[in-house]
């Protein structure tokens, strides 16, 4: 058989690999290229192969580096059937029918025509089925494929592939660091690996020191009467943060003061957590069942119509506000930051990942001013970065993930990885673990005995 790497080989995005041979054609994700913009020019070149002959697509979980070009694929004649898990295909659904503005939006401010509309979006839906984890879906007979927990965000999985007796992952995102998923499932057996490694060269603040860090900010920010506005990402950070702050107030570390989530989708995507509880880890399963409702406490609203989110500023400090876009590339944080960069007494918090070009690089690396809606903003609010509320595995745990299948593996294949990170990681795995680990090229070709 052959593997084909098409996206995310020596980058991070636009996950999109092939496995092709004994007459089956199988694709593993089909997400955006992205960088500054959320949907970057790249996307808008043809996809290098029939699309039309991909018999099956097979999806790892709902970030859009893992989905968004779907609808394209629509569009270009796929004829087959797409899988994921129940939670993905329910987040995907919402992700990508919001990502319909910002495609709008992009292709105006560049004058070109959209990558795609409503109409591909919905098709690539009626092709979309649900499949839970550990299920088979077979071809020809004796090519099982099957999903895998991951433990990266909601339904996120691994994809297995046993043919011929051999073993094939592909790892889609890895997650241990969340406080709501649990670990990534334990493999066995595994011949070949095709694996991410973004934090490949880095290690996470660990989550009680998170939390407290979380901690003390809150409570400088009531302390000096500010408001505290977090940028965040709508899947697993949103949620993670509002659970870590659930968590303080009903152990009377912060007192009770408003807390606003300020993002129709993000409000959405934490009400598919709510509805899916079996696929918490059991701690916070555990939790629910003792009757704790983890995403509700007092004076927390989400705010889901523009008018209640116009009204926030009319509520008195201190006060906590939660929005989107994660990197200040959009969304309505720019109009809390607007009204609170200027304020000496108000925090900026930025726990995600800023990319280079966005307004969020630019805060983090200590601009004084800012343009928003054409305005010059100065930078009078304190900004801090916080470590580890990413949803990956850090370096050391994707070591000893890889070193539990270190007896049987033939070949990793490092992807979704800057070149820097992925050649320091596979690196690394050559020589503590002895196993032969390389980062393909893009667009590179590998047969393997499978
Ligand atoms: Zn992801």
């Amino acid at each position: 058989m052959k593997l084909k790497f098409y996206g995310a080989a020596q980058e991070v995005t636009g996950s999109n690999h092939i496995l092709e041979g004994d007459g089956v054609t199988i694709m593993v994700d089909c997400g955006f290229f992205q960088g500054v913009k959320v949907c970057d020019d790249k996307n808008n070149d043809p996809f290098p192969y029939d699309v039309s002959k991909v018999d099956a697509l097979f999806v790892t979980h709902a970030h859009l580096d893992h989905v968004g070009r779907i609808p394209k694929l629509m569009n270009e004649g796929f004829k087959g059937r797409i899988y994921s898990t129940p939670p993905t295909r329910e987040i995907a659904k919402l992700m990508l029918e919001d990502t319909l503005n910002v495609i709008a939006r992009e292709a105006k401010a560049d004058e070109h025509e959209p990558l795609y509309g409503e109409d591909a979006v919905k098709k690539a839906f009626e092709h979309w089925e649900a499949v839970p984890y550990d299920q088979d879906v077979t071809f020809k007979d004796d090519l099982r494929v099957r999903f895998r927990d991951a433990g990266h965000i909601l339904g996120s999985a691994m994809i297995e592939m046993v043919h011929n007796g051999k073993k094939l992952i592909f790892s889609g995102d890895l997650g241990s660091s969340s406080v709501l998923m649990p670990e990534s499932a334990l493999l066995s057996g595994v011949d070949y690996m095709v694996m991410e490694a973004v934090y490949g060269d880095r290690v996470h603040t660990d989550l009680a020191e998170r939390a407290n860090r979380l901690r003390d900010i809150v409570l400088d920010t009531i302390k000096h009467d500010g408001v505290l506005v977090i940028p965040a990402f709508s899947i697993e950070r949103t949620q993670d943060i509002l659970f870590d702050l659930n968590k303080m107030v009903e152990a009377n570390e912060i007192p009770e003061i408003p807390v606003f989530v300020d993002s129709p989708l993000a409000i959405k995507v934490t009400k598919v957590f709510s509805e899916n509880p079996s696929y918490f880890n059991a701690n916070i399963q555990n939790a629910i069942k003792g009757g704790d409702d983890i995403f509700k406490f007092p004076k927390l609203r989400f705010t889901e119509r523009s008018q209640e989110s116009i009204a926030i500023k009319d509520v008195p400090s201190p006060k906590i506000i939660i929005a989107g876009s994660g990197m200040s590339n959009g969304g309505r944080v720019m109009h809390h930051e607007r009204n609170y960069l200027p304020d000496p007494n108000s925090t900026l918090l930025l726990v995600g990942y800023q990319a280079v070009g966005t307004m969020g690089r630019a805060l983090q690396e200590g601009a004084k001013s800012v343009r928003i809606f054409d305005e010059d903003i100065p930078v009078n609010a304190k900004v801090v970065t916080l470590q580890g509320y990413s949803a990956h595995k850090d370096m050391n745990a994707l070591v000893e993930f890889v070193s539990e299948m270190q007896d049987s593996i033939k070949k990793l294949f490092v992807v979704h990885a800057e070149l820097g990170a992925g050649l320091f990681f596979a690196q690394r795995v050559r020589d503590y673990l002895g196993v032969d680990a390389r980062l393909p090229k893009p667009g590179e070709e590998v047969e393997i005995d499978f």
